[in-house]
């Protein structure tokens, strides 16, 4: 049925049913060989580096189409699983017929797919991502991993995002969900660090009133029969408790006293208080997070849907953009801005909700002094990313690429996440293409009142 062919140059091949697939043992093997007349390939290694190398250069370095090609593991290689996750599992070769038929199923199926390379990051990431869907038929389902910055790994996504990338990662498999190509289901709420987006943490209970960590809690006593309420440490006389105000002699714990609460006593400050405050230690970079700093996150498990399949089979990579381009529905003038606005203070004024207008400013020289027309594909760019985060109530307007203005209608100052990504990733692009300059990106935020005045608003 199958015969394995020894190579000239040593590499071994796998031959069954017209199909043919790879031993590949390092990196370098790939050079060798003339992966044209390749369907598939398998890797050789019992090292996980080696493996994780083979794996990230296939997936990440490869074309779209080359990066889809089958790859397996051999049934005696045990790599752990946040490296096979990426593959095609486990090649037995006794059962050899069956797997080539899946390698005949994902070769077919390759075929369809006739995006080509794009050289924008998000488009490229995301071809890859629902290529492999696809071509597999299969969910992208996270599996825990305790040696991730975040607990989790990807297959495939992970392997296109640095380890301290990994919120604009989670962003993107979120990006697939809003966009129609994919059905999300949450697995997970996840708590990254402020400072690094990792999200192993020592959560502690704190004092209040000077952040120490060294308090002690202590039983409230209350004696019945003088009503006093005091620290234990008051009654205390060596083994006996004994009322400081009374002097009486405490016995029986719900005849003559009963511990009502705790306290707690900071031995740093002194301060007393009931409740200590709780706070994260980011056990990568030691920034300590308060527990409404740390940005949660949902942990995608993602599948294809028709619209996301149809992007493949478009030549054209532009129709991501395009696509996005239909989707700034939420895109108005200045002029129609201001109106809605108005209108939106007077809804404030007479029914008393919640909605907040928010101003970004861009402040970059390099921007300013490029020609029109590259300054006019960086305001398409930021107005696609800013859009991307934006609810369907939501309104944008913007006449240059330094300013936009938003209307977050029934929205609250706690429920800015959107606006905390758009800051994120506008940021991001501005320090990927632009050498870093502190401080780019400004948000103005305003809760609106009855009493606004549009002009003042707008003008910040
Ligand atoms: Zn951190
Ligand atoms: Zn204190
Ligand atoms: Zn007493």
């Amino acid at each position: 049925m199958f015969k394995v062919l020894k190579h000239s140059n040593n590499h071994l091949k796998i031959s069954a049913n017209g199909y043919t697939l790879m031993l590949i043992a390092q990196l370098s093997d790939f050079e060798k060989i003339d992966s044209k007349n390749i369907d598939g390939f398998v890797i050789d290694t019992t090292k996980p580096k080696e493996a994780y190398k083979i794996i990230t250069h296939l997936k990440v370095k490869t074309t779209l189409k080359e990066s889809l090609k089958p790859l397996f593991v051999p049934s005696h290689n045990l790599l752990p699983k946040f490296i096979t996750c990426h593959t095609d599992g486990v090649l037995d070769q006794s059962q050899l017929a069956i797997t080539m038929e899946r390698v005949a199923v994902i070769t077919s199926k390759i075929k369809d797919v006739k995006l080509t390379n794009t050289d924008n990051y998000e488009t490229m990431v995301t071809a890859r991502v629902l290529g492999f869907l696809y071509t597999r038929n299969q969910l992208l389902t996270p599996i825990v991993h305790r040696q991730s910055n975040i607990g989790y790994t990807y297959p495939v996504l992970s392997l296109l995002y640095k380890e301290n990338e990994a919120l604009a990662m989670l962003q993107l498999a979120q990006k697939i969900a809003a966009n129609g190509w994919g059905n999300a289901k949450l697995k997970d709420h996840i708590h990254l660090c402020k400072g690094c987006h990792g999200n192993y943490f020592n959560f502690r209970e704190v004092c209040g009133a000077c952040n120490s960590i060294d308090i002690s809690p202590q039983d409230m006593i209350h004696h019945f029969v003088c009503a006093h309420v005091a620290p234990a440490t008051d009654f205390k006389k060596e083994e006996e408790l004994s009322c400081p105000k009374c002097d009486k002699h405490l016995r029986h714990i719900g005849i003559d006293y009963d511990k009502p609460s705790t306290i707690y006593h900071c031995n740093s400050c002194s301060h007393e208080f009931q409740q200590p405050k709780m706070e994260a230690l980011c056990m990568d970079c030691e920034t300590i997070n308060g527990l409404d700093e740390l940005i949660q996150q949902p942990i995608l498990e993602l599948s294809i849907t028709q619209k996301g399949e149809q992007l493949l089979f478009n030549t054209q990579s532009k129709t991501i953009t395009k696509d996005n381009n239909l989707s700034i529905e939420n895109k108005c003038t200045e002029a129609l801005f201001q109106i809605i606005l108005k209108q939106e203070i007077n809804r404030i004024k007479t029914h008393n909700c919640k909605s907040v207008y928010a101003q970004i400013h861009l402040n970059n020289p390099t921007i300013k002094s490029l020609n029109s027309i590259a300054k006019q594909a960086f305001h398409n760019e930021l107005l696609q990313i800013i859009n991307s985060y934006l609810l369907e109530s939501d309104i944008i307007a913007s006449e240059s690429f330094e300013l936009y203005h938003l209307l977050l209608p029934n929205t609250s100052f706690k429920e800015l996440e959107r606006l905390e990504n758009i800051e994120y990733n506008v940021q991001k692009l501005l320090t990927d293409n632009i050498e870093n300059q502190p401080n780019q990106v400004q948000i103005k935020i305003h809760n609106i009142t009855g009493s606004d005045e549009v002009g003042e608003l707008i003008s910040g």
